[in-house]
C-alpha cells in the first residue's frame, strides 16, 4: 500500500461476517455459492476468493477467462453464468466448469466434445421465467432433456433461474409468478427420470427476504460485499424483521499529490466550470475517470482526508481531481484520502456516491478499474 497513489483496501473480517451472516440465514442443508464476477464486484477476483475459498460451496463467474484466472485460487467448483463462445468450450470441458445453458446449440456443442474427449460436462439449464434474458421456455425443455438422455456423459448438474424484479421493489407478486415456472420446469424435468441436480435461483435479495427461493443453493453477489441490494429490500427485511447486519468491506484510498492555495475567483480545472470565491487550499488527488473515479463526481463529489469531508471542485480529469481542503490544517503530501468507504467519523457510502451518479451501488464498485491494486487488510 506504501508504494500506491491509488488502492483498494479489503476488510477481511467484514468480509468473512458476511458470508457467515448468509450461512446462519440459510441454514447449513442448503449450498453458498458466491457471485465473483465483474473482479468480484471490482473487489479484487483474487483477493476475495482466496479468502472465502474455504468458506463457500461454488463460485459464479461470468466468462470463461474469468474461470480460468479464479482456478488459481479456488478449490470449489466454478459455475460460468454468462455465454461461452463454441471456440472456448473445450476449454469448459477440459478445465471441468459447470456452464450455464441455455441455448441448444451449446448443449450439443459440450455434448460432442465430451464424446470427442471422453469426458464428463457439467450444465446447468437456465430456465425462462420471466426476466427475459437467457432462458429456456417450458415448451423447449423436452428437446434439450433428449440431449442429455443421449449422453451419459453430459451431465445435468444444475437447474436455475434468475430474480426480475426482486430488489426493484416492496412487492412480491412478480417474483412469486417466475418461482412458479420455475417449480413447473423442475417438475417437469424430475418427471423425465433427472434427479440430483442443484437447484438455484436466490441472489442476494431473494436470499435476505425468501426462504422458498432457496432450494439446494443461493447465489451471494452482492452482499458478500457487504452492500444491500437495493433501499426497498432493506425496508422489507426491517418490515418482516429479519436480521442481517452486512459490513461493506471495501475501502478506496489515495494520496494527496499536491497542494497549493488559489486566489479567489480562480476557476479550478478543465472547463473553468467551477471558481473558488474565497483564497482556496486545494488539494489534486492523483485518481480520474480513467480509475473509475466518475466524471459525474465532478463539482459533487465528497473524500475523506484527516476525518474531515472535502469536497470535489470543478472537473473530475482523466486521472486528477481537485479538492478543496481549506478547512485541513497541518496537511502535507502524500496524506491518505478515502475516497469510497469508512474512516473513523465519517464515510463515503457506495450508495451516497450512487446517488449522486443517478446510478446503484453496484455499478459504483464494479467500475473501480481493476488495474488499481487491492490489498486484504486482517
Ligand atoms: C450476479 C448474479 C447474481 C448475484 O446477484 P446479487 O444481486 O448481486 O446477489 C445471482 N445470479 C445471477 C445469475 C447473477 O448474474
Amino acid at each position: 500500500m506504501k508504494n500506491c497513489k491509488t488502492w483498494v483496501e479489503i476488510n477481511k473480517e467484514n468480509l468473512l461476517n458476511n458470508v457467515a451472516q448468509f450461512r446462519n440465514r440459510i441454514g447449513a442443508e442448503v449450498k453458498l455459492s458466491v457471485a465473483v464476477k465483474a473482479n468480484a464486484y471490482g473487489h479484487g477476483l483474487k483477493e476475495i476468493s482466496a479468502v472465502i475459498n474455504p468458506v463457500v460451496d461454488f463460485f459464479c463467474v461470468d466468462s470463461i477467462d474469468e474461470a480460468l484466472e479464479l482456478k488459481a485460487v479456488a478449490t470449489k467448483p466454478i459455475l460460468i453464468l454468462g455465454y461461452t463462445l463454441f471456440s472456448r468450450l473445450e476449454e469448459v470441458v477440459e478445465k471441468e466448469f459447470h456452464q450455464v445453458v441455455a441455448n441448444i446449440e451449446t448443449l450439443e456443442k459440450l455434448s460432442e466434445i465430451s464424446k470427442n474427449k471422453n469426458r464428463e460436462v457439467f450444465v446447468h439449464l437456465k430456465i425462462e421465467t420471466g426476466t427475459s434474458r437467457q432462458g429456456i421456455w417450458l415448451n423447449d425443455l423436452e428437446e434439450f432433456l433428449n440431449v442429455f438422455k443421449a449422453n451419459d456423459l453430459l451431465r445435468l448438474a444444475g437447474v436455475s433461474t434468475h430474480f426480475a424484479n426482486i430488489e426493484d421493489t416492496t412487492d412480491d407478486y412478480y417474483s412469486k409468478l417466475q418461482l412458479e415456472v420455475y417449480k413447473k420446469a423442475v417438475m417437469f424435468i424430475e418427471s423425465r427420470g433427472f434427479r440430483d441436480f442443484i437447484k438455484h435461483t436466490a441472489c442476494s435479495a431473494a436470499a435476505v427476504l425468501f426462504p422458498e427461493t432457496y432450494f439446494d443453493m443461493i447465489r451471494l453477489g452482492i452482499g458478500l460485499y457487504g452492500l444491500w441490494s437495493s433501499t426497498e429490500t432493506q425496508v422489507v427485511a426491517a418490515e418482516k424483521n429479519i436480521k442481517i447486519q452486512l459490513r461493506p468491506v471495501l475501502t478506496w484510498k489515495t494520496r494527496v499529490a499536491h497542494i497549493k492555495t488559489l486566489p479567489a475567483g480562480t476557476p479550478v480545472s478543465y472547463g473553468c466550470t467551477e471558481k473558488v470565491s474565497v483564497p482556496t487550499k486545494v488539494a489534486v488527488l492523483p485518481v480520474g475517470y480513467y480509475d473509475g473515479y466518475d466524471r459525474g463526481l465532478s463539482s459533487v463529489g465528497n473524500v475523506i482526508i484527516k476525518e474531515k469531508r472535502c469536497k470535489i471542485i470543478g472537473r473530475i480529469c482523466m486521472n486528477m481531481c481537485v479538492a478543496d481542503v481549506n478547512h485541513i490544517e497541518d496537511l502535507k503530501l502524500e496524506e491518505e484520502v478515502i475516497l469510497l468507504g469508512r474512516g473513523v467519523s465519517e464515510n463515503v457510502s457506495t450508495e451516497e456516491m450512487a446517488k449522486k451518479l443517478n446510478t446503484i451501488n453496484y455499478e459504483v464498485v464494479t467500475r473501480i478499474n481493476p488495474r488499481i491494486k487491492r490489498f486484504v487488510v486482517d
